[in-house]
């Protein structure tokens, strides 16, 4: 199975990403995670990202596309990938296109209102982890292996604002993109847990 998760920051693609990927057997690829990852080894590449990140815009098209081209040439993608945060722009779907076959894109539906609430609240672990404070009754660690929890850097009001703005402006066509070719499936999230959630996903991959 490869898949594509869209949606809007916040929407819960990294929480449903790790689920996806266990329960399927397929590799989870988060470019944002790459990106971090690269920010955090203070690689070429993590310094050119960190200010476009910073900045709540997308990392350059050229930048990300080859990351995740090379990264589909590795061995354990073969049976099967989710991709988690890409494409974010038409110009990486059509890239996509050309070095991917995509079986179908899921996109999280989620409620404009909740976002803002839902990023400032993350919290999140080294080990992919992330809660939101309003759950976390003030413990500072992480109850599945026990690190210390951490705010991501861009998960602030204005950062977020900005990565709304970016989402509506480049990502948000890649809806009718996928619609036009019969790739697309929207779960819609409202006010559903984590856990429902995923039951309304599995009903639409288990199909
Ligand atoms: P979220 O979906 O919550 O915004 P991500 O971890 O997916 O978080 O992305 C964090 C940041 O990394 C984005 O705001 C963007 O700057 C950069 N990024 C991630 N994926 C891409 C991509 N496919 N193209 C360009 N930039 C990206
Ligand atoms: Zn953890």
């Amino acid at each position: 199975m490869k898949l594509i998760l869209l949606g809007a920051p916040g929407a819960g693609k990294g929480t449903q990403a790790t689920r996806i990927a266990a329960k399927y057997n397929i590799v989870h690829i988060s470019t944002g995670d790459i990106f971090r990852a690269n920010i955090k080894g203070g690689t070429e590449i993590g310094k050119l990202a960190k200010s476009y990140i910073d900045a709540g815009k997308l990392v350059p098209d050229e930048v990300t596309c080859d990351i995740v081209k090379d990264r589909l040439n590795w061995d354990d993608v073969k049976g099967g990938y989710l991709l988690d945060g890409f494409p974010r722009s038409l110009f990486q779907a059509e890239e996509l296109s050309k070095f991917a076959d995509i079986d179908l894109c899921l996109n999280l539906e989620v409620d404009p209102a909740l976002i803002m609430d839902r990023i400032c609240g993350r919290r999140v672990c080294a080990c992919g982890e992330s809660y939101h404070v309003s759950t976390l009754g003030g413990k500072t660690t992480c109850a599945k292996c026990g690190k210390e929890l951490y705010t991501r850097e861009d998960d602030n009001p204005e950062t977020v604002k900005a990565r709304l703005d970016t989402y509506n402006k480049m990502t948000a066509p890649l809806i009718d993109f996928y619609a036009a070719k019969n790739k697309l499936a929207t779960v819609v999230c409202g006010t559903k847990t984590p856990d429902e959630v995923f039951e309304a996903v599995c009903r639409v991959l288990d199909k």
